[in-house]
């Protein structure tokens, strides 16, 4: 093969050399090997919070973004994103959010009515307050009203209805009931400082916002939980708006459904598919109960403001990083709170103006060839699936066949993207000003609310994706049996138009193989292939099951039938890659190598494979959280297990039988 000597592959080189531990005997412990220095390197050089590959590039791809939103503001009308850049560069504009503080929330608060802090105040209409909210700011108190897939036909939409998101944790999250007190009073002091903030005076406040909390967990104990629902069947009650008015007579439904849905117009005899009818009736009674007082208003200007303090001053930031870490701990994995500005501005952008940013990375990072190449890999290695089923012997004839047909796919990013004329479209009376970021959030709060709502007259959107397409993260929806494949992963290490197939296969062809294994998964579980020869299937495994069930690390255990389907996938998933390269071969004759890197391009594909599992578990908490939550095994073994399978492997590297990589027995299902 003819060496590689493109800017690509010496950087792939030097980065492959460097994470090698070439000390360590590939026979003995290949992921060692392979990524036996990445952590040492890894620690000195990285200060983020990322702890593996994937996360990395992720960072990669978001910097990317940053760049391409940080460029001098774009003047062009009407642009969507000329919109976006200016919504980003309002959001970091923060001597201007800090020199308006509280006041733009405050106006806000007025026009639906005021705190109502001291006494009865402006009279206002319950009713009228909730449609003002769920229609002009997108903020639900009582309960939540979406647009989302029917349960009998998932191509049309349906208005669905469900409790609301609460920001203070329901006491039923905690097992320890002793703590619980403990959380309702970090909230307790999280909302008095709201309060304070926004000019309540203290000693009222505090009286009132205690009432508010005993209103909030009276609310939260209505609701039943998940798997009663599930057991009573409860989820997907089809009803109307007619009804919902005689079941829970307190909300004005029309009224508010209507202003929660603008434009789309609604009638009493709306279908609509409410998740916990007793939670709705329960609200209704409490409503009932409290509606004499100010609380109701007050509840509902907290949830308000707990939807739009976001947007405001350093002070409401600090104040809700406080409340996280105090009820969750200083993770460092901050989930809600952003340490860096532009994290938290490309984070609101994005979910803004998704499609836009989208297309706009799409157009940095993901050629066309690049889509093309990524293409044709695919379908090598679906052809390679598709023979590797034949040879399955557990499976009958036509299960082979139904499971052929199993999966589509879709690769970069929704083919929606690239329609810019359309997106402009879609961003049309949304305006963005300088100088006002909460007026902006409020103004996309709103169209995006009317985006959602239009969906309702259109049906199911295909194109709907789980992650943003510059994620690094490929998923199979079941819902619609695709594997999606995010324009985010197609760079280096995963893959790369410059690099040798061999390390493209390796990595970005082990992981379409292994999501295309997902979409057959079904087959494996006892019970789903009723023409399957089972005790052949379950031979297949007990053995895996029990060979991971034989590894530990760091002291600790793996549990084999937790993560099966996972280890399946891996053994497979590498198997069918292999395949797939090899019949690349044949076709294409002549493999690029890595120069000076004494690897076959066989030996390649095996260390690219390994490369891409890098991760931090040097911290043995981490590992123990890994172990409990992920139903993958930890990257070490997600290496070690498929290898050991592989007989290809052992003749590459040239494993005696008795070396730990190359045990006589060998597991597979695929
Ligand atoms: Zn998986």
């Amino acid at each position: 093969p003819e060496p590689c000597d493109t800017e690509e592959c010496l950087t792939l080189l030097a980065r492959l050399l460097e994470v090698r531990n070439a000390t360590i005997d590939p026979c003995e412990d290949f992921y060692g090997y392979a990524c036996g220095n990445w952590e040492a390197n890894h620690l000195r050089t990285e200060t983020m919070e990322s702890s593996n590959v994937f996360d990395v590039l992720l960072e990669e791809n978001q910097l990317i973004l940053k760049r391409l939103l940080e460029v001098p503001q774009l003047r062009v009308e009407g642009s969507a994103k000329g919109k976006a850049i200016q919504f980003y560069h309002s959001c970091m504009d923060t001597q201007q959010i800090e020199a308006e503080g509280a006041q733009p929330l405050k106006e806000l608060i007025n026009q639906v009515g005021g705190w109502n802090f001291t006494g009865p105040g402006k009279q206002t209409d319950f009713n009228q307050t909730l449609q003002t909210l769920m229609g002009k700011y997108n903020t639900f108190p009582f309960f939540r009203a979406y647009v989302g897939p029917s349960s009998s036909d998932p191509s049309t939409n349906i208005i669905q209805i469900d409790h609301p998101e609460f920001e203070m944790p329901p006491e039923s999250d905690y097992n320890e009931k002793a703590n619980y007190p403990e959380v309702v009073r970090v909230y307790f002091s999280y909302l008095m400082k709201l309060g304070t903030l926004l000019g309540g005076p203290q000693n009222v406040t505090s009286t009132v916002i205690s009432f508010a909390l005993s209103f909030i967990s009276n609310l939260q104990k209505e609701v039943t939980p998940l798997q009663e629902r599930q057991e009573r069947r409860m989820l997907f009650y089809h009803t109307t708006i007619r009804e919902l008015q005689e079941k829970a007579p307190t909300i004005d439904w029309l009224s508010c459904l209507q202003a929660a849905f603008h434009p789309v117009q609604l009638n009493i005899s709306q279908p609509i598919a409410v998740h916990d009818m007793d939670y709705l009736k329960g609200m209704s009674r409490l409503i009932e109960k409290w509606q004499k007082g100010r609380v109701l208003q007050i509840y509902m200007i907290l949830c308000l403001v707990g939807n739009l303090s976001p947007a405001l001053d350093s002070r409401f930031q600090d104040a809700r990083r406080e409340l996280f870490e105090k009820l969750h701990g200083k993770t460092g994995e901050s989930g809600m709170v952003l340490a860096h500005r532009w994290r938290k501005c490309l984070s609101d952008t994005s979910t803004f103006f998704e499609p836009v940013l989208a297309e706009m990375i799409v157009q940095e990072i993901f050629p066309q060839e690049t889509k093309e190449l990524a293409e044709k890999m695919f379908s090598l290695v679906r052809d390679a699936l598709h023979s590797r089923l034949d040879q399955v012997e557990w499976m009958d004839e036509q299960t082979r066949q139904e499971a052929k047909d199993k999966a589509c796919v879709e690769i970069g990013y929704p083919d929606s993207i690239l329609q810019t004329a359309e997106m402009d479209q879609e961003f049309q009376d949304l305006e963005i000003h300088d100088n006002t970021f909460l007026l902006n959030v409020v103004a996309c709060l709103k169209a995006v609310r009317e985006n959602f709502s239009l969906r309702l007259l259109q049906p199911h959107l295909q194109d709907n994706w789980e992650v943003f397409p510059w994620s690094v993260h490929s998923y199979y929806s079941m819902r619609r049996h695709t594997v999606v494949f995010p324009a985010g992963m197609f760079r280096s290490p995963f893959f790369h138009a410059e690099f040798p197939s061999a390390v493209n296969f390796g990595a970005m062809g082990v992981i379409m193989a292994h999501e295309l294994l997902h979409a057959i998964y079904d087959y494996v579980v006892p019970e789903s292939c009723p023409r399957c020869n089972r005790d052949a299937l379950v031979q297949g495994t007990d053995c895996l099951v029990e060979q991971y069930e034989r590894y530990s690390l760091q002291g600790l255990r793996i549990n084999g039938t937790f993560t099966l389907l996972e280890n399946a996938a891996d053994t497979g998933g590498l198997a069918i890659a292999y395949q797939a390269y090899k019949n690349w071969l044949k076709k294409h004759k002549q493999e690029r190598n890595l120069p000076r890197s004494g690897l076959s391009h066989h030996q390649l594909f095996y260390i690219s494979f390994a490369n891409v599992m890098n991760t931090l578990l040097i911290f043995p908490e981490r590992l123990r959280a890994f172990l409990h939550r992920d139903p993958h095994s930890p990257p070490p073994l997600r290496v070690r297990g498929p290898l050991s399978n592989s007989q290809d492997f052992a003749r590459h590297f040239h494993c005696s039988s008795t070396t730990p990589m190359n045990p006589a027995f060998k597991c597979h299902i695929w």
